[in-house]
């Protein structure tokens, strides 16, 4: 079967300091800088801690799970690829170790989404070289 080419949107030009992140989501554990010095999250990476300045860290599994902070329900995408999917629900997630990451929400109607809800981090194979990731809805499983 021939491979259907991806034609959203893939990091580009990710300096190596930051791969072990999408490597993390490659091996479905997602890992996030934690500041060796004064333990605050960092996502998106940082060079240095942005509470004690520190530049040491260690990529820390995270928990995945969340609740919705807000949301935004897109109806003119950025590309056609994405247009086929619209309208579509893109969140922004508070997650439980206190930062806040932003992806799709998969498996929920854009009228039926509410802040508050729990979220999980869920894992969506691109490319063979890139995993991206999205949410869904936390049943706890
Ligand atoms: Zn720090």
């Amino acid at each position: 079967m021939a491979e259907e080419a991806y034609t959203k949107f893939l990091p580009e030009a990710i300096p190596a300091w930051q791969m072990p992140f999408w490597e993390s989501l490659r091996r479905r554990e997602v890992a996030v800088q934690r500041c060796s010095a004064c333990g605050t999250f960092r996502y998106i990476p940082k060079e240095r801690c942005p509470s004690c300045h520190s530049g040491e860290c260690e990529w820390t599994p995270m928990t995945g799970r969340g609740e919705i902070y807000t949301y935004t329900v897109v109806r003119r995408a950025p590309t056609p690829a994405y247009q086929a999917e619209a309208p579509y629900v893109l969140v922004h997630v508070t997650m439980d170790e206190g930062f806040r990451m932003s992806a799709n929400l998969r498996g929920v109607a854009p009228e039926d989404v509410r802040i508050g809800t729990r979220v999980k981090l869920v894992y969506e194979d691109a490319t063979p070289e890139w995993t991206l990731f999205g949410f869904e809805p936390d049943t706890g499983g």
